[in-house]
């Protein structure tokens, strides 16, 4: 029943979900109980309030940390900048973390943070001010650090807020060298990484890509292997749902489907991703464009056009038990967090569909941030030592194989064959790799023992069981 206080009034069964998937998955590992409860509770939540200036008065500020898992160091996740935050939201979501890093073999313990506001009704001086409080509350209880706990943008925050983090965290420890190391996400210019942005979607893309590549899997839910021309439906436009949308395009999907809050437009011979997101920009509205075919102005009617892929890249609890059996594609992809109840997802796979976890899907940020961190800690950029060495290498290489056979390479494949990795190019790389070898591990354990059905219960397996070893390696296990 709803009451007159907002706090109490908040749905909390997003962190029980998360238990729900994982004590399923923990029925097929073969851990103490001890062991698991330590691995699924929260181990630190952190729960504060603190003023702003605003107009002639002042307001007071909810926000949260949360650190899920200490098993590895630092604990790593995003800070969330929304109405909608509420504890248990950032309890499910560092959790999450915990396991999404397992999943991807990225050695950090899971966190989240959340800010109770609408960034849309602040100014950016004010912002900058709840961002430098919000810096310093964590300061004040050491729950920031490039060894403690390294945010990130999420829902609502980017590359401005993290800087605005780095910056107060470094002013606050004058003289610690790896403080840029406290925050990813940054900005390029203030030590971030070439890739970072646009990293989540490219993960998305790649995993889709990975997941459709496999004939047999195909097969049984009947479609062709290959991302060719797969038709893609995207919810959200934001930093995941762009750049997913994107890349998908890029390699070779037909994206017919946008939805965003203000509606939903179809076109069953596809999108241009690029033209709608500028249409959107201009207009603030992704209706009217020109392009659609089909207009809805309940966004929700967007996910259940004719379409291969879905991927909710927005926010939790889109596809439910309400919604689940209109959805016509038979892959979901989760670009975002949850978007999937589990009463959905079991009602999805009885009809024949598979779905992509979020916790895997969307972990290419993730991954970026450890490249990102992993820079910082080592203050030089990847490639600065051996682009140079390599291309001299190669241009040696490519001179004597021509020498001895006489044959000359075109300038093109001259260049390409000399060139040295870039930083974006070994993010890239690196990141493609993540996300192919997870998505093969976690599709191995979901293959090999049928029983366990859905790659959600197979990703959290896997996870759970990494994170096992980590504690049995701390001592505190046998
Ligand atoms: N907020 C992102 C996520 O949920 C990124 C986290 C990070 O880079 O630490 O995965």
């Amino acid at each position: 029943m709803a009451t007159n206080n907002p706090a109490a009034d908040q749905d909390t069964h997003f962190f029980g979900d998360v238990c729900k998937n994982f004590d399923y998955a923990a029925q097929f590992t073969k851990h103490d109980a001890g062991l698991l409860d330590q691995i699924k509770s929260c181990n630190s939540v952190y729960r504060f309030r603190f003023p702003i200036r605003r107009g002639n008065g002042f307001e007071v500020i909810d926000a949260w940390r949360v650190e899920h898992s200490q098993h590895q160091s630092p604990t790593k996740g995003g800070i969330r900048y929304s109405e909608m935050v509420n504890e248990d939201e950032v309890m499910a979501l560092a959790a999450l973390m915990t396991y999404k890093c397992a999943i991807v073999n990225v050695p950090f313990g899971g966190a989240k943070g959340g800010i109770k506001i609408n960034p849309k009704n602040y100014t950016i001086q004010e912002l900058e001010n709840i961002t430098r409080r919000y810096t310093v509350e964590l300061i004040k209880k050491n729950f920031i650090g490039p060894s403690i706990d390294v945010p990130a943008p999420d829902y609502g925050s980017g590359e401005r807020e993290m800087s605005w983090i780095a910056d107060t965290y470094a002013t606050m420890n004058p003289g610690q060298l790896d403080a840029m190391g406290a925050v990813t996400g940054k900005p390029i210019a203030l030590h971030g990484i070439a890739g970072r942005r646009e990293a989540t979607g490219r993960g998305v893309a790649i995993a889709i890509r990975e997941c459709v590549s496999v004939g047999e899997d195909m097969q049984k839910i009947g479609l062709l292997p290959g991302i060719s021309g797969k038709k893609v439906i995207v919810q959200g436009l934001g930093n995941v749902g762009y750049h997913s949308a994107r890349f998908l395009a890029e390699f070779g999907a037909l994206v017919v489907g946008l939805c965003e809050f203000e509606g939903a437009i179809y076109n069953e011979d596809g999108l241009d991703v690029e033209a709608v997101f500028q249409h959107r920009k201009a207009t603030g509205s992704i209706l009217g464009y020109a392009g659609a075919k089909k207009e809805f102005k309940n966004s929700h009617d967007g996910l259940e056009q004719p379409c291969d892929i879905l991927v909710p890249a927005a926010l939790e609890n889109q596809i439910t038990e309400a919604n689940v059996k209109n959805i016509k594609a038979k892959i979901i992809a989760e670009g975002a967090n949850g978007p999937t109840t589990p009463e959905a997802e079991a009602i999805f796979y009885k009809n024949g569909g598979i779905i992509i976890p979020d916790m895997y899907a969307n972990a290419g940020g993730v991954t970026v941030s450890y490249f990102e961190w992993l820079k910082n800690l080592s203050h030089v950029a990847f490639g600065r030592m051996n682009r140079r060495f390599e291309e001299n290498t190669n241009l040696n290489m490519v001179n004597m194989v021509e020498g001895i056979t006489g044959v000359a390479l075109t300038p093109l494949q001259r260049s390409t064959i000399i060139k040295g990795a870039s930083e974006l190019e070994l993010v890239n790389s690196g990141l493609e790799d993540t996300m192919i070898r997870s998505y093969h591990e976690i599709r191995e354990i979901y293959i090999n023992n049928p029983k366990i059905g859905t790659l959600r219960s197979a990703a959290m397996v896997g996870a759970i069981n990494k994170i096992a070893v980590s504690y049995q390696n701390l001592g505190i296990w046998p």
